[in-house]
């Protein structure tokens, strides 16, 4: 397989790209999956390896992209690569995802999809040439359950042990990005008009309804972790085809790899479209995800690594709040529209005025099960 670097570039392209995104995400997600331990997973460690050399990368530590460590007696691996930027004595990016799978199954959206969107991202950043600092790619091993916030977790071995005392200047991390955002139908159903109308359809009670202006969706935490990144957010809008809406990462935890980033202080950003119904399920499979909406991510997060590489982002302490309030009110009223008065007053809010506004928002989206 080669790689084309030229100016016809499939990167450029939103269809191009959902392409080019699909293959990896074929190639990642295999029908037996990638568990610590299983063939399927040494068969993906590989293919990875292999990418990143591809896409441009140099090894981060070593003279190799493959990262070894055991812990407790099992053997894991994270695979790291930089795209070299313009000057070497600026801290890093990094841009991260796991790459393990819960389950003897695809696991496309868990996490294939991520991985093949970070290695998009890096090979854009390699093409253009346009990124001041290098940027780390970092394929996490043993996100998922039973290593999920243990010492065997990729992500905190990574670092704890495998990153340079330089750090990094700040993280993107993403999980579950590959997927439409549906809402369940027990939820619409309290939607005055909508709820009437899905009660006449027979078998539509317990589904999930795909509505079309919100399912191209994606959720931001972490922008309160620095003042810097509020700017950031604030000043990319998010391409057509994709809409954006930064919360609080304390609404939903630690869900991914960027915990260890926010609890050290480092300047990061999660990206997720949330839970789905095919969440940990052996029906998470590559047909049922949107690859034009992981094209247009693909995009959005080369932006924001553009935003932050140029950005002085001191460091404070990891306590730190930042108020964020005003960037999540004027982006749900984009991501809302027309619908956003309606939306809120079903909820019974006024409006968003205060952190309790929001918070209340947020929960009625957590209770949709998202
Ligand atoms: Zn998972």
């Amino acid at each position: 397989m080669t790689t084309t670097t030229t100016p016809t570039s499939p990167l450029l392209k939103t269809s191009q790209l959902a392409k080019y995104l699909k293959r990896d995400v074929l190639s990642i997600a295999l029908e037996d999956g990638r568990r610590v331990g299983t063939e399927g997973h040494a068969i993906v460690e590989e293919y990875l390896g292999a990418r990143l050399e591809q896409i441009g990368c140099e090894p981060y530590l070593d003279d190799s992209f493959f990262q070894p460590y055991v812990q407790d007696g099992e053997y894991f691996t994270n695979i790291v690569g930089v795209i070299p930027g313009k000057n070497r004595s600026l801290k890093p990016l990094l841009i991260g995802a796991h790459y393990d799978s819960v389950i003897e199954a695809p696991c496309a959206d868990d996490n294939a999809a991520a991985v093949a969107i970070a290695l998009a991202v890096g090979e854009m950043a390699a093409e253009s040439g346009n990124l001041e600092r290098d940027l780390i790619i970092a394929i996490f091993d043993a996100e998922e359950p039973p290593y999920f916030q243990s010492d065997a977790m990729g992500s905190n071995r990574f670092y704890e042990d495998q990153m340079k005392p330089e750090g990094v200047h700040a993280a993107l991390i993403m999980d579950l990005v590959g997927h439409d955002v549906c809402f369940p139908a027990e939820y619409l159903g309290q939607v005055p008009g909508i709820g009437s109308m899905l009660g006449k359809i027979p078998g539509l009670a317990d589904k999930d309804i795909n509505v079309p202006f919100l399912s191209n969706l994606l959720f931001i935490t972490g922008t309160e972790s620095h003042e810097g990144l509020v700017d950031v957010v604030g000043e990319h809008h998010s391409p057509k085809g994709l809409k954006v809406l930064p919360t609080l990462n304390s609404y939903v935890g630690d869900m991914s790899d960027h915990g260890v980033f926010r609890k050290n202080g480092v300047p990061y950003l999660f990206f997720s479209c949330g839970h789905w119904q095919h969440y940990h399920q052996v029906t998470d499979t590559p047909d049922r995800l949107n690859y034009k909406k992981m094209a247009h991510i693909t995009h959005y997060a080369s932006e924001l690594l553009a935003g932050m590489d140029t950005r002085e982002m001191p460091r404070g302490d990891a306590e730190q709040f930042n108020e964020t309030l005003p960037l999540e009110a004027s982006q749900l009223k984009r991501v809302l529209g027309p619908a956003h008065n309606i939306v809120l007053k079903q909820m019974g809010i006024g409006a968003i005025e205060e952190r309790k506004d929001m918070t209340r928002f947020a929960n009625a989206l957590l209770s949709a099960g998202l």
